[in-house]
């Protein structure tokens, strides 16, 4: 048996109902933007392994920072200890940041960084004496899978079988181009009532919803009207950050700068599970106090591990690279013109670009759901042309690596106009 057929005995796959779903390719080897199975077979990764891997697989820079912080110190804990590559890495984001971000708190994945808002925003009031016990989230948002990030998350079938034990989390429609004013006054009967400690947002792009889009200037007026009732604002850059939209972070499209920010997935370039969440001076001086029931009382066995840290110090190295700004250029300019050609196909209802990120919504009769027939109907088309691009319901998006080269890129935008004939 092939490691296709051994995968199933014991591995449980997330998001999978394993009684129907087919045996999955067993991956080997991956190099750049390429990745191969074990019988050989070669896919383009053309949404970065689910958002991670920017700067491509098995990338020597990071590997070689990897290797040499694991025969330096591979892990000491982080309570009551702090190490060199923990200052480092704190330093490098303070120039990286918006400048009101001044305090770093680290975890291990993405829903451990919303986690952390979430639970800041709530002491941060229970330390004041302050009744502030709900959070806003947008409709479709998602923000993890934990519990305090699933409360945020607004996928309802993701979400349906734990209603009822979930933090109160209310919503508000996306401000998507015409529904702007419905938001903002949706957010501003909320926070009127001072009962919500946050409003809690992926800023620009609502990636799990389908790569959704919503302009930077209703978002500056929504953190507006959050600042001047007192109400916390967390940016969920957890997809966004790292240069998916063009620049650094969303919010560096922004205005008003939100109070809190969640990194996590492009963070170490895609090879360590690590995450952070950041913090302005006013939040954390919430906590500081003589008394220490007021203290922050998280943590996690692997904060701040320091080959982690490592890997996100030469990520953020590569980034920061001239060719690596432009290869997100040339993604984008390359997107721009594809989406010129597509966007009057008979079958292309809407298209959107923002950065390296491109998505369509195919049309259809009726309203097709997430894991739908076409969805699968095109997810099979993909993976037999060997592209891993994964549907959302009917909308197709691209998020690939920086690094994908022009003629990788127009064999996706080729298998994609191919699979435009079969639905
Ligand atoms: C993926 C994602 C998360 C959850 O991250 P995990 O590492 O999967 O827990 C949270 N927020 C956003 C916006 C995401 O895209």
């Amino acid at each position: 048996m092939n490691f296709s057929q051994r995968d199933k005995k014991h591995n449980w796959h997330p998001y999978t109902q394993h009684k129907t779903a087919p045996n999955f390719p067993a991956i080997v080897k991956g190099k750049d933007a390429l990745l191969w199975d074990e019988n050989d077979k070669e896919y383009i990764d053309a949404i970065a392994s689910w958002w991670v891997n920017p700067f491509g697989h098995s990338n020597k820079i990071i590997a070689d920072a990897i290797y040499e912080q694991l025969t330096t110190l591979e892990h000491v804990l982080f309570g009551g200890f702090t190490h060199n590559k923990a200052v480092e890495l704190s330093e490098k984001l303070m120039e990286i940041l918006p400048s009101n971000q001044q305090k770093i708190f680290y975890s291990d994945n993405g829903s451990t960084a919303v986690e952390i808002a979430v639970k800041c925003a709530l002491q941060y009031n229970y330390n004041k004496g302050e009744k502030r016990t709900k959070v806003i989230a947008f409709e479709d948002a998602f923000h993890g899978d934990t519990f305090g990030a699933m409360a945020a998350s607004g996928i309802t079938f993701f979400t349906e079988a734990f209603k009822g034990s979930l933090l109160e989390v209310v919503r508000i429609p996306i401000p998507t181009e015409g529904n702007e004013e419905q938001t903002l006054f949706a957010l501003e009967n909320l926070v009127k009532t001072n009962e919500f400690a946050a409003f809690i947002f992926e800023p620009l792009v609502l990636g799990a919803a389908g790569m959704i889009m919503y302009s930077p200037e209703v978002l500056d007026q929504l953190i507006a009207i959050c600042n001047q009732y007192k109400v916390f604002t967390i940016a969920d850059e957890v997809m966004t950050g790292f240069g998916k939209t063009g620049k650094t972070f969303a919010s560096d499209y922004l205005q008003n700068k939100p109070d809190m920010m969640c990194l996590s997935k492009a963070l170490t370039g895609g090879t360590i599970p690590m995450a952070i969440t950041t913090f302005t001076q006013e939040i954390f001086e919430g906590f500081y106090d003589d008394d220490v029931n007021k203290a922050l009382f998280h943590g996690h066995t692997f904060t701040a591990n320091p080959t982690g840290c490592a890997a996100a110090l030469a990520s953020i190295s590569l980034l920061q690279t001239e060719a690596m700004q432009s290869n997100i250029q040339e993604v984008h300019q390359s997107h721009i013109e594809f989406e010129q050609k597509i966007k009057n196909h008979p079958k292309v209802k809407t298209t959107r670009v923002l950065g390296v990120i491109f998505a369509l919504e195919v049309k259809t009769e009726t309203q097709e759901s997430y894991y739908g027939t076409m969805r699968n109907k095109l997810y099979n088309f993909f993976i037999e042309n060997g592209v891993i691009l994964r549907p959302v319901g009917n909308i197709v998006y691209i998020l690939p690596p920086y690094i994908i080269t022009p003629n990788q890129l127009q064999k996706v935008y080729q298998t994609i106009e191919k699979a435009l004939d079969i639905v």
